[in-house]
């Protein structure tokens, strides 16, 4: 063991099952139907899983595209030397459109300001802008309404033929499809037919149209087009358990929470625990303490109810979960300070999942995962020994190999 990883066994982690992830990617892969490519979404820090190693091992693994959210995370590939595909889509009049047209990192547009600012941008840059035609199929977030969207491809057509732009993408976002059956899922399907044939009308010749997220990707395959947009499912977790658990798709949780036992007392019945004393030991127990709080990313709404696998069992937290730590009763159990706690991970090893989390605080797998704070360490298993990036898998002669690396 190197001493980066005994530094991170006495403190909360997240150890990053890198192989799990490529086997995801891989899995996800053999569900696309037509040709379809794979988008792995990396937003957000990849999920909360470390952007950089997530995106390397997932065009290792077959991801023809990498999808973020804010242009400042598709900069940063660049800047770690991915050379490949990346669209980004959450924009804002000032953003830093010429810096991504100048990355060669595609834009979203779903407005007119928007294709004026990625016009601009082209002009500046001696390049064509790479833009990706959002349409609102009903979603009612971003996207072009249906109103303005034949004036927008027609702008768009216009730039493409001053060479400001080049229109490589159609595409849109769905409302409901982790709820299969879901009428406004046909209602979307159908307004993104139209949406394409009036952009084709208006004589634009997309790379890639592309609707699917990780649910419709899953159980909708007449909506993978050109290129599916899988986050969540990379990263080993379902969408919902509606639409069934990671291994029904074969998919694999990607992410292990565990964290040492900080301390572990025996107090006598009726001892208030925690902020508030919302917890009260109904007789004389072990009262043990985990060093993670809501700083950390374990929610505050978990408390009272976060499962924690400690000695064997699933113990749930007691009383409230504060910044930096939180309590499990041990009952009659003794456990000693150093032993392992898991809050969550895979499963099989019979500690809780992201969704068991979820269930107990009323929320989503993927807030569990994402909302793991920055003062984690990242742990990474079966990441890749090249030191430098290209984008592209290594050549001959470069070994895979277990090296688990640890950022903050
Ligand atoms: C986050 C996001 C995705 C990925 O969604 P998952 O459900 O995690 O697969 C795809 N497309 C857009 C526009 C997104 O914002």
């Amino acid at each position: 063991m190197n001493d980066h990883a005994r530094v991170s066994d006495w403190r909360p982690r997240a150890d990053i099952d890198l192989d799990a992830l490529r086997a995801n990617v891989r899995a996800l892969l053999e569900r696309t139907t037509g040709g379809a490519r794979l988008m792995a979404v990396v937003k957000a820090d990849a999920y909360g899983h470390g952007m950089l190693p997530c995106a390397r091992a997932a065009r290792e693994a077959g991801a023809a595209w990498l999808g973020t959210a804010t242009p400042e995370e598709a900069l940063a590939l660049r800047a770690a030397g991915d050379t490949g595909p990346v669209l980004c889509w959450v924009w804002t009049p000032g953003g830093p459109w010429r810096e991504a047209v100048e990355a060669g990192v595609d834009v979203s547009v779903s407005a007119g300001w928007a294709l004026e600012a990625a016009a601009a941008a082209g002009r500046a840059a001696g390049r064509p802008a790479r833009v990706h035609l959002k349409a609102d199929t009903g979603l009612g977030r971003n996207g072009s309404p249906p109103a303005e969207w034949p004036g927008l491809v027609a702008a768009a057509r216009a730039a493409e033929e001053a060479g400001a732009v080049r229109v490589t993408g159609l595409w849109s976002h769905f409302a409901c499809a982790d709820e299969p059956g879901h009428p406004s899922i046909a209602r979307q399907q159908a307004a993104f037919s139209w949406a394409l044939e009036e952009a084709e009308r208006a004589g634009l010749v997309p790379e890639v149209r592309h609707l699917a997220n990780s649910p419709a990707t899953l159980t909708l395959p007449e909506s993978h087009y050109d290129l599916v947009r899988t986050g969540v499912a990379v990263y080993g977790l379902s969408p919902s358990p509606e639409i069934g658990a990671p291994e029904d798709f074969g998919l694999r949780p990607v992410m292990t929470l565990r964290a040492p036992l900080a301390a572990v007392k025996r107090v006598p019945g009726g001892h208030g625990v925690s902020y508030g004393h919302h917890y009260t030991t109904p007789g004389e127990t072990t009262l043990a303490l985990i060093a993670a709080g809501y700083a950390d990313g374990v929610p505050r709404h978990a408390s009272g109810t976060g499962p924690v696998l400690v000695a064997g069992k699933w113990r749930t937290v007691a009383g409230r979960v504060a910044m930096d730590q939180f309590v499990v009763d041990l009952g009659g159990d003794t456990a000693a300070a150093g032993d392992e706690a898991v809050l969550f991970g895979p499963g099989d090893g019979g500690e809780p999942t992201a969704e068991d989390w979820a269930r107990a605080c009323g929320t989503i797998g993927y807030e569990i995962v994402t909302r793991v704070g920055p003062r984690v360490p990242r742990v990474y298993h079966g990441e890749r020994p090249w030191e430098t990036w290209t984008g592209t898998p290594p050549g001959p002669g470069a070994e895979p190999g277990e090296r688990p690396r640890e950022t903050a």
